[in-house]
């Protein structure tokens, strides 16, 4: 018998967080067997996680001309887990101008997959600032 391919992880879809175990089997139809989710997303999670897992960034970028020097921004969608080093250096390229509303697009199509980096609070212009 050969060593069972397993992972454990924690379902990030809703609170209650469920301890998942994602076992590799190719006799079933996913190509996994998932133990712990108590609803369906769990399954959903844990295949996805397993096979091409993906994450949220946020970070921040420079801003001049607000009074503050990093403005919070974030992708509006999860993007595959490998990128994410990619997508950190599209962000610290980048230096915007205040004014910027909430939901801003900072930055469009980012590493084109059809996610865009968006401001996560907007900050207004400071008259006068002398930023660096
Ligand atoms: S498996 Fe369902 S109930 Fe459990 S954390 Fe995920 S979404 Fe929530």
């Amino acid at each position: 018998m050969g060593t069972e391919e397993r992972q454990e992880l924690i379902c990030i879809n809703c609170p209650v967080g469920c301890r998942l175990t994602v076992i590799k089997d190719d006799s079933s139809d996913s190509g996994y067997r998932i133990y712990g989710n108590m609803c369906p997303r769990g399954v959903e999670y844990g295949i996805k996680e397993s096979t091409n897992p993906t994450r949220i960034v946020t970070s921040t970028v420079k801003i001049k001309g607000a009074f503050l020097k990093r403005l919070p921004v974030k992708t509006d969608g999860a993007i595959p887990k490998g990128l994410n080093f990619k997508c950190m250096e599209e962000i610290n390229r980048v230096v915007v101008e205040a004014p910027v509303k909430i939901g801003q697009v900072i930055i469009e199509n980012v590493l084109d997959i059809g996610i865009d980096v968006v401001a996560t609070r907007s900050m207004g212009r400071v008259r006068d600032f002398e930023s660096n």
